[in-house]
């Protein structure tokens, strides 16, 4: 292929013409104050995090007692490390969890609508071991989150959780070779291992907007929907809207979802719109139960990692998921890879701009196919490459603006600029509504133990928040020196895969075998070396794919830090030799027998 193959009439649209348009869309968005744009909801917005499906707080004793394993977080990564330790004999364990319940983000995500955006049958931990099969392609949020309370059952979770607790500080004691844990329900436990398991976005934020105090109407987040104020559930029949003018702040995944149930319920609708999704075709399905039934053993794993190697840009012969993850990387690798062989190795990255241009444009006749009043349909249009932002899909959200109490306020970029007493001004335009719907989503790039909402004090006093101020330090992305038999449960320095829950199975298999290894040999402590974790470090800088270019080109959003070059990003990057490689190096270093990297005492 050359360069003649890619001109504005063979491909029905002109690469140059839509890098411009690209360039202004973003210049639009851009804004010094980047990420301290928002709003953190802490002190007069604290209410905004409360839990709203609990009733008080039940009482319990302090807990001093001295545990094996603690992990911190009830959510998929800390359901699946406890399920992995069990397995191994590994029982004396504790889940300390902030919410009423397990389940982690679809805890508190249950907004009307909310639904995995993987694949079910991949998205969902531990299917085969509790001999289960979601009930849709892509099952909704109640599902989920039985799915979660099924696999606390399963694996008596609940006699050992502290559930509707938060961890307040953690130190380490070196001669006694335990970490003293403090919680807000007055614990002061002892474990001898910790898995650090919180959660990426478990902290929502707010538009840091004048005003937003004043308003007099109903608010709330998206992360603690009212059902009390809007009826209805996550399956939507939000009854009590009917009488109610609504406003949604935010057009992100989120709101994709909760939108369409909206529109459906409230008297009138008016989405606040900063930055166009990408909307691509759901095309959802009940699960065909002879399928089900005909699944052989050791299908969930073999289809993790068969969605796993296709989005990790490998060629394989089957696409068992097949769904628009799968389709975005195979359109994306198609012009590189399956053209011939003949391509010139720096041609591909222009190739796989002109994939991504394609798809965009698909995307952008979808909306105009879809949506019947053409400037809303322009509004709806997003200009930026996919990856700039979350893609999203779903089959109703683009027919909500066809309703006829829905209106689409396009903010050009700008957002939402106050709040008053009775309404949200955008445009220079004030609407009066009764309830604004914060979808602003959550704090990304935020110091580790903000959004942990506590510090961790290691060995000699260091403070983890110090030691990370400047950037990640860890081997593997699992331990950092200083913090001893500490485990971090992230993509961060490790192996990154769209589908979270594999790379937290690995995780969870890694540190199964640690911890197995500690207690059986009676290890008190291990760290990284000095050496090791340098290393480490070196090498996932060496590594980054990320590309300072890419980023800088892309509409601001947490993607990119809002837009701003982040000093800390290429050393907070995954494993840039993709999980695959990651997940087998990991096997290996198992393998090998000798924790090669950590010192022992
Ligand atoms: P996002 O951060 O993706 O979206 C926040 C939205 O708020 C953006 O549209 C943003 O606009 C907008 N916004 C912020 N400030 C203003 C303002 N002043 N005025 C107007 N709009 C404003 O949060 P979400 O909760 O939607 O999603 C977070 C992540 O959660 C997703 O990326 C995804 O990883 C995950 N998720 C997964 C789902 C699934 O698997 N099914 C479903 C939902 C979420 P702008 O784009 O211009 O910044």
């Amino acid at each position: 292929m050359t360069d003649s193959n890619l001109t504005s009439a063979t491909l029905n649209f002109d690469p140059d013409t839509l890098r411009e348009k690209y360039r202004i869309e973003r210049d639009k968005r851009l804004r010094p104050d980047g990420s301290a744009q928002y709003q953190s909801i802490d002190g007069e917005f604290s209410n905004y995090v409360d839990d709203p499906y609990v009733r008080g707080v039940p009482t319990r004793a302090p807990l001093e007692d001295d545990i094996d394993v603690v992990i911190i977080g009830g959510g998929f990564g800390g359901m699946i490390s406890a399920a992995r330790l069990l397995e191994a004999g590994i029982e004396h364990i504790r889940i300390i969890e902030k919410g009423g319940d397990f389940g982690g983000t679809w805890y508190w995500n249950r907004y009307p609508g909310a639904a995995c955006d993987t694949e079910s049958y991949i998205y969902l931990p531990l299917c085969e071991e509790l001999n289960f099969v979601p009930k849709e392609k892509y099952t909704h949020a109640p599902e989920i989150l039985q799915h979660c309370q099924n696999i606390a059952q399963h694996y008596d979770l609940y006699s050992r959780a502290c559930l509707q607790t938060q961890v307040s500080g953690m130190s380490w004691n070196d001669s006694k070779k335990r970490w003293l844990i403090e919680t807000d329900r007055g614990d002061a436990m002892h474990a001898r291992f910790v898995i650090m398991s919180n959660g990426p976005l478990n902290r929502p934020k707010l538009p840091g907007i004048p005003g937003i105090t004043d308003f007099k109407g109903h608010t709330f987040h998206t992360s603690r929907w009212d059902y009390h104020y809007t009826g209805g559930s996550s399956e939507g029949n939000l009854d009590r809207l009917a009488d109610k003018r609504v406003a949604i702040i935010g057009t992100g995944a989120t709101a994709v979802q909760c939108i369409p149930h909206l529109g459906a319920a409230a008297k009138s609708l008016h989405v606040f719109q900063r930055t166009p999704s990408s909307i691509d075709i759901r095309a959802n399905r009940p699960t065909d139960s002879a399928w089900a039934k005909s699944l052989p053993e050791g299908w969930q794993k073999a289809r993790m990692e068969n969605f796993n190697a296709l989005t990790s840009g490998r060629i394989v012969e089957e696409d068992l998921v097949m769904d628009g993850w799968t389709e975005i990387i195979r359109n994306l690798i198609s012009m590189a890879n399956y053209r011939g062989k003949d391509i010139d190795p720096r041609e591909i990255p222009k190739l796989m701009e002109i994939a991504d241009f394609q798809k965009m444009e698909q995307i952008r006749a979808r909306v105009d196919a879809i949506v019947e009043d053409p400037k809303t349909a322009e509004a709806l249009k997003p200009y930026y490459r996919q990856f700039c932002k979350r893609p999203c899909f779903h089959d109703s959200y683009l027919q909500t603006f066809n309703r006829p109490n829905v209106t689409l306020v396009d903010t050009q970029g700008q957002g939402v600029t106050s709040m008053s007493a009775h309404g949200v001004t955008a445009n220079g335009q004030t609407f009066e509504v009764d309830c604004v719907i914060f979808a602003t989503g959550f704090e990304v790039g935020t110091a580790y133990t903000r959004r942990a909402g506590y510090d961790l004090q290691g060995r000699g006093g260091l403070r983890l928040s110090d030691k990370w101020a400047k950037g990640l330090k860890t081997l593997h992305g699992l331990h950092s020196r200083g913090f001893p038999n500490v485990f971090f449960m992230s993509t961060a320095q490790a192996g990154f895969t769209t589908n979270f829950p594999h790379a937290m199975d690995e995780s969870a298999h890694q540190m199964q075998y640690i911890i197995g290894r500690c207690l059986n040999e009676d290890i008190a402590a291990i760290e990284p070396s000095q050496a090791a974790e340098d290393a480490w470090v070196q090498e996932i800088i060496g590594l980054s794919r990320i590309s300072e270019s890419f980023q800088a080109e892309c509409t601001p959003g947490y993607y990119n830090n809002e837009g701003q070059p982040n000093p800390t990003s290429t050393q907070n990057s995954a494993y840039g030799k993709g999980p695959i490689p990651f997940f087998q190096r990991m096997a290996a270093w198992r393998d090998e027998g000798s924790m090669a990297g950590l010192e022992r005492s």
